[in-house]
């Protein structure tokens, strides 16, 4: 393939940011942290190494997803407690905060919805920023390791992948079959996963993820939520995922109620404004 003599001028186009964020809703940290300093303990979920458990949080509570015991990364996904329609949407919160997510940050909804419906609060990991290889944690790049990716590449038959961890217990959560549901679950935040894209081939990286025990991330719940996390089989996916050979921890989640009047001034979002006329 020849290069056109121009080449060189045309990569040096300076790159525009897609979407400017600074006229994106600004969440009330001050306020946020105040609610939680006085918040109770309300319940926890363990979860176990290459499964996924389910749990609910209110709208205007806190959930803290912990490191317990070893290195271990978690997949997330996020619905309305109400209508599971309205989910995580990674991609849009990927093109709204970038590749991968830290406090003061959101996890949106997806469309027609877009509103947020999780804000980071608290990241022990924020230390991390950006290493060597252009990795950092908590990413909105990567989907969930599933059996149909495996089964392509591999031809294998595994079944404690993300994907399926996060089916099993939706349905138990549900009281629903797998049938339906597996098409409600969606790309995750990939919790303590620290990943990027090799500069030379632009290909999605994993390495070991710098978590450790008593490591947190903590969301305030903006909409009532039901929550899904899986212990990734990839443990803190230094070498591989999608089979039982790493080593695998279990993650907990703590759900916290701050006392009454604590979050005074503060409203759950509404949904997104567009009338959805479509042009018609
Ligand atoms: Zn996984």
């Amino acid at each position: 393939m020849q290069e056109p003599k121009d080449a060189e001028a045309r990569r040096a186009v300076e790159p525009v940011i897609c979407y400017p964020n600074e006229t994106l809703p600004v969440p009330d940290l001050e306020l946020y942290a105040k609610a939680r300093a006085g918040a109770e303990k309300i319940g926890e979920v363990r979860v176990a190494p290459r499964e996924a458990g389910a749990f609910r949080v209110g709208a205007g509570q806190f959930f803290r997803i912990s490191s317990v015991e070893g290195p271990q990364v978690g997949d997330l996904n996020l619905w309305n407690a109400h209508d599971l329609s309205e989910r995580f949407y990674s991609g849009k919160s990927r093109a709204l905060h970038g590749t991968h997510l830290t406090e003061g940050e959101r996890m949106w909804s997806s469309f027609p919805y877009l509103r947020p419906m999780a804000t980071i609060t608290a990241d022990t990991l924020g230390w991390y920023g950006i290493d060597g290889f252009g990795g950092s944690v908590h990413d909105v790049i990567g989907t969930r390791c599933d059996p149909y990716t495996g089964n392509l590449l591999a031809g294998s038959q595994y079944h404690h992948c993300c994907h399926s961890n996060l089916t099993r217990a939706l349905a138990d959560e549900l009281g629903v079959s797998l049938e339906e549901a597996e098409p409600h679950v969606h790309d995750v935040l990939n919790v303590f996963m620290c990943t990027g894209f090799t500069r030379d081939t632009g290909q999605y990286f994993m390495k070991a993820s710098p978590v450790r025990p008593g490591d947190y991330l903590e969301f305030f719940a903006e909409i009532d939520l039901l929550g899904a996390l899986s212990a990734c089989p990839g443990g803190d996916c230094s070498a591989e995922h999608s089979s039982d050979t790493a080593a695998c921890h279990p993650l907990l989640v703590e759900v916290f109620a701050p006392e009454a009047g604590a979050l005074e001034g503060w409203e759950s979002p509404t949904v997104n404004g567009y009338d959805r006329s479509h042009g018609r």
